[in-house]
């Protein structure tokens, strides 16, 4: 039993297989790319890096979907191999820890709160951001690139 009083939320599998079958269906805003070095592709389905060498698909995904102010459609990676999807959902996830900004929403997706997280714990962030009640999410984001790395909700 954990006593983490969040979730984390990986990309769901059925979205990483979609943009497997895109890629065999040549679909154009659909990418295969070779990881060329370590800590440049994160894959949001299993949340660990891709090692150098290992093929991923980049695509455009709506972290926050159309008709709100707030809307983001935005590139993220997923192996272009079957991976495992991150599973210790009450962890955060040790390849992530670092370069990451936490955006804070409510439940109409309005950002409502925003820390960056470079060289401290997260954890504490994402306890903090929850302590509002009115935080119904936490997007976890690349502090240099922009990209959505994962969600975090409520345990
Ligand atoms: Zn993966």
């Amino acid at each position: 039993m954990s006593n983490s009083m969040f979730r984390i939320i990986p990309l769901p599998t059925e979205i990483a297989e979609a943009a497997r079958r895109a890629i065999n269906a040549g679909v154009a805003d659909h990418s295969l790319l070779t990881a060329d070095s370590p800590g440049s592709a994160p894959c949001r389905h299993c949340l660990r890096w891709a090692q150098p060498g290992e093929r991923v698909i980049l695509f455009p995904y709506s972290a926050i979907p159309s008709g709100h102010p707030y809307s983001e459609t935005g590139p993220i990676f997923v192996h272009a191999e079957k991976c495992e999807r991150y599973s210790a959902t009450d962890e955060y996830p040790a390849d992530f820890r670092n370069g990451r900004v936490f955006r804070a929403y409510d439940s109409n997706y309005n950002l409502i709160d925003a820390q960056v997280v470079n060289g401290s714990e997260p954890e504490p962030v994402i306890e903090r951001l929850f302590q509002n009640a009115d935080t119904a999410f936490v997007d976890v984001r690349s502090v240099t690139h922009g990209c959505f790395t994962f969600r975090v909700q409520r345990a």
